[in-house]
C-alpha cells in the first residue's frame, strides 16, 4: 500500500545466497555482450530486455482476455521512459500517471483519453486541470476533491473513479500483506458511498473504483483476495446508490522475485484467480460487462532491466568492501528500503560465493550500499557486477546528491543489438537550472 515503502516481505539486505549458487538468477546479458557495450556507453547504465519485456506484457493481456474491457494502465514511475512504454503500448497498454510531467510523458507517446488513469494523491490543480484536458480518467484519492476538481472545471466530467481505502491490515493466509490503514490513500467505505452519492448528484454518469491495499506481492493470491473485496464492495454500492460501475482497477503491488530462488507470480493464475471471484460476486449480480483495470509496473518492467556496474576499488579495514561506479543515485531501493538486489559478477556465473562482501557506491552517505554481507566469487577491480530487478522504480527513483550525474539507459533489442534510449546526464544538465548564472559555461572559459 505504501508503493514505495518495501513491506516486510523481501526486503533486506543482509544475507544472500549460501556459497555455491546463484540459485537459476541469470543476467539477460554476458560478460562479453557488456564488454562490447562498453566501448560506446561507459558503466554504469540501466539495460533493459526488449524480448522479456515483450514476452511479459503478451502474458498479462493473455491471462485477463476473458475480461472484455480489461487494461493494463502502466505505472509511468516505475520506468518513465517513452522507449519502454512505448513497448508496452504494442500491447494494448495506457498509462497510470500522477503527475504533470508522467502526464506529459504519456501524451508523448500517443497516450491520451482513455488511455490515461490519472491516480495521483495531493493533486495540485493545475495538474487535474491538465489531466482533464488530455481526457484522461481521473481517479479521486479523497471526498474532498470531488469539490475541488469541480471548482477547477467548472462541470465535473462523466466518468470519476475512486480510491478506496478499507483501512485495517491486508492479510492473506500466508499474514499480514500490508497495512491500509496505516496509507495516506484513498476514501473510507462510508466515503465511497457518500461520494458516489454526490457525484451522481453532481452529474457524473460513470462510475470506477480503485485500490492498492498491498506492495511487491509474491503471491497468486493478491489480485484476486482484493478483487473479492473491491467487487463485493461494487456491488454494495450499485445496490444502494444505482451507480453505473463501468471498470474495477486493481491498482499495482503483484511483486517480482527479487531473491534467488524465490517462486515469482504466475499472471495466468492470477488471471484465472481474478476470473473466479468475479464469476462467483460481479456476474450473479448482473455486473457480468464490468472491465478490469491493472496498474501494474513492478511486474512490467522491474525484472527486465539491469544496472551495470564496473568494480573500481576494493578496500580492507574493519569490512571487506567493493567500491563499484554506480551509487545510490542510480538505484536507490537498497539504501532507502534495505532492499534486496541478487548481484552477479559478469564471467564468473559459475564461481563459489566464499567472499563475504559489501558492495558500495560513492555517496558521502554510509548507506550507500547495493548490498550488505553479500557473498559473491572474488571480486577484482575491473570486474563488471550485474545488479538485477533495477527495471521498476530503478532508475526512476534516481537523484543528484552529491551532484552525482544519472546514468544512461539502453536497450537490448530482441536483435542483439543495443539502443540508447536514454543518454547520460553531464555537468550540463546539472547545472542547467541556474538562470541568469553560467556555471557550466564559466567552468569550461576557466578549465576549457
Ligand atoms: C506506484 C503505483 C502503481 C504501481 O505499483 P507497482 O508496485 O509498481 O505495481 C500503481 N498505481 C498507483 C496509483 C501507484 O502509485
Amino acid at each position: 500500500m505504501n508503493h514505495n515503502t518495501e513491506h516486510n516481505m523481501g526486503a533486506f539486505v543482509t544475507g544472500g545466497n549460501a556459497a555455491g549458487g546463484n540459485m537459476g538468477k541469470r543476467p539477460f546479458v554476458t560478460k562479453e555482450k557488456i564488454e562490447e557495450i562498453v566501448k560506446t556507453y561507459p558503466t554504469p547504465f540501466h539495460i533493459y530486455d526488449e524480448k522479456g519485456i515483450r514476452e511479459n506484457a503478451q502474458a498479462v493481456r493473455e491471462a485477463f482476455a476473458w475480461n472484455k474491457g480489461f487494461k493494463e494502465y502502466f505505472a509511468v514511475k516505475a520506468a518513465p521512459n517513452p522507449y519502454l512504454i512505448g513497448i508496452l503500448k504494442e500491447y494494448g497498454c495506457g498509462c497510470d500517471c500522477s503527475s504533470l510531467t508522467e502526464l506529459m510523458l504519456s501524451k508523448a507517446v500517443g497516450l491520451v483519453g482513455e488511455d490515461i488513469m490519472f491516480s495521483s494523491n495531493d493533486t495540485p490543480a493545475e495538474e487535474y486541470a491538465y489531466a482533464a484536458k488530455l481526457g484522461a480518467t481521473i481517479n479521486l484519492d479523497d471526498i474532498t476533491h470531488i469539490d475541488f476538481l469541480e471548482g477547477i472545471l467548472g462541470k465535473l466530467p462523466e466518468t470519476i473513479s475512486c480510491r478506496y481505502n478499507p483501512g485495517g491490515v491486508f492479510q492473506m493466509s500466508n499474514g499480514i500483506m500490508d497495512n491500509p490503514g496505516d496509507a495516506k490513500y484513498g476514501f473510507t467505505t462510508e466515503q465511497m458511498f457518500e461520494g458516489f452519492r454526490i457525484l451522481m448528484k453532481k452529474g457524473v454518469k460513470k462510475f470506477g473504483i480503485h485500490a492498492f491495499l498491498a506492495s511487491n506481492t509474491v503471491t497468486n493470491e493478491y489480485y484476486p483476495m482484493l478483487a473479492k473485496q473491491l467487487f463485493e464492495v461494487a456491488v454494495q454500492l450499485k445496490k444502494e446508490t444505482g451507480a453505473d460501475i463501468r471498470f474495477i482497477n486493481l491498482s499495482g503491488g503483484v511483486g517480482i522475485p527479487y531473491q534467488p530462488g524465490q517462486q515469482g507470480n504466475d499472471i495466468r493464475a492470477i488471471g484465472e484467480g481474478v476470473r473466479k471471484v468475479y464469476g462467483e460476486v460481479l456476474a450473479p449480480a448482473g455486473m457480468g460487462d464490468v472491465a478490469i483495470y491493472t496498474e501494474m509496473g513492478r511486474f512490467m518492467m522491474g525484472p527486465y532491466g539491469e544496472l551495470v556496474t564496473q568494480v573500481i576499488h576494493e578496500k580492507h579495514t574493519h569490512k571487506e568492501y567493493i567500491g563499484v561506479d554506480a551509487c545510490a543515485v542510480n538505484l536507490m531501493r537498497p539504501a532507502m528500503y534495505g532492499a534486496y538486489h541478487h548481484i552477479t559478477a559478469l564471467g564468473k556465473e559459475e564461481e563459489p560465493c566464499e567472499y563475504r562482501y559489501d558492495v558500495t557506491g560513492s555517496l558521502c552517505e554510509n548507506n550507500d550500499k547495493f548490498a550488505i554481507d553479500r557473498m559473491l566469487p572474488k571480486l577484482e577491480i575491473g570486474d563488471y557486477l550485474v545488479i538485477h530487478d533495477t527495471g521498476a522504480h530503478g532508475f526512476a527513483m534516481g537523484y543528484n546528491y552529491n551532484g552525482k550525474l544519472k546514468s544512461a539507459e539502453l536497450l537490448l533489442k530482441e536483435d542483439g543489438s543495443v539502443q540508447l534510449i536514454r543518454r547520460a546526464e553531464t555537468p550540463k544538465d546539472y547545472f542547467a537550472t541556474f538562470d541568469g548564472m553560467d556555471i557550466y559555461g564559466e567552468l569550461i572559459g576557466q578549465f576549457g
